[in-house]
């Protein structure tokens, strides 16, 4: 099956260019002329790898990449025409896996999607992220070790974060930011105070077993492969 890729960039000029490259490598493409549609696709699309300018009509690529970093592991590649913007842009504050500058060559752009593709094969096993999880993402579910969890919304979110990068370390900044989509996450209580009520739920279920991971100071983590 081809590799499809996601082409995010207003100049169709640009865009025009980036399909044409690709598709004679052999990769399918989409495209999309603004960031608005992005988290949807990911949803319903199996999307390999993101190609996004940074200068989108309607949202900023860097505030996109970040959003997406929140839920999916997808690698991204940032166009951009901006050369000071690159240190911002594969830090790891923003979790961009490569970035080219306009103007570049079809031949460049090929070579920098197979090297990031190469690089992020292991994300695609089909192995799951940790046998011991099921998500269930049109139900807001998730089962451990084969039983439903019973989960806030916000819950949900923070457990569900873990297992899209496991072994990943999520600050509580980041954790906390998950909450911003969930107006019920009442806020006055701390990532921590949630953290503690999640632990709760899977130890009532396996006692023996702790899978995530405080990070002193930093944050949490989920356990690979328990
Ligand atoms: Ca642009």
């Amino acid at each position: 099956m081809k590799a499809k890729i996601l082409i995010v960039e207003d100049e169709p000029a640009i865009a025009d260019a980036i399909q044409y490259a690709l598709e004679t490598e052999g990769f399918d493409t989409i495209r999309r002329s603004s960031g608005s549609e992005v988290p949807f696709l990911l949803a319903k699309e199996s999307i390999r790898l993101i190609l996004l300018d940074i200068g989108l009509p309607d949202i900023s690529g860097l505030e996109l990449c970040k959003h997406i970093r929140k839920t999916h592991d997808t690698p991204i590649i940032f166009l951009t025409a901006r050369t000071e913007e690159i240190d911002r842009v594969v830090g790891l504050e923003i979790g961009a896996d490569d970035y080219i500058t306009k103007p570049f060559s079809p031949r460049e752009l090929t070579a920098r999607v197979k090297a990031v593709l190469r690089r992020t094969e292991h994300f695609h096993a089909d192995a799951p992220a940790n046998p011991d999880f099921q998500v269930n993402e049109s139900k807001c579910r998730i089962t451990y070790c084969g039983r439903d969890l019973d989960l806030s919304r916000y819950e949900y979110r923070i457990l569900q974060t873990f297992l899209s990068r496991p072994g990943h370390v999520f600050t509580r900044n980041q954790l906390m930011d998950l909450a911003w989509e969930e107006p019920e996450a009442s806020m006055d209580r701390t990532v921590d105070a949630h953290i503690k009520n999640i632990r709760a739920k899977l130890k009532a279920i396996r006692p023996d077993l702790d899978p995530i991971l405080t990070h002193r100071g930093v944050g949490y983590s989920l356990k690979e492969g328990l």
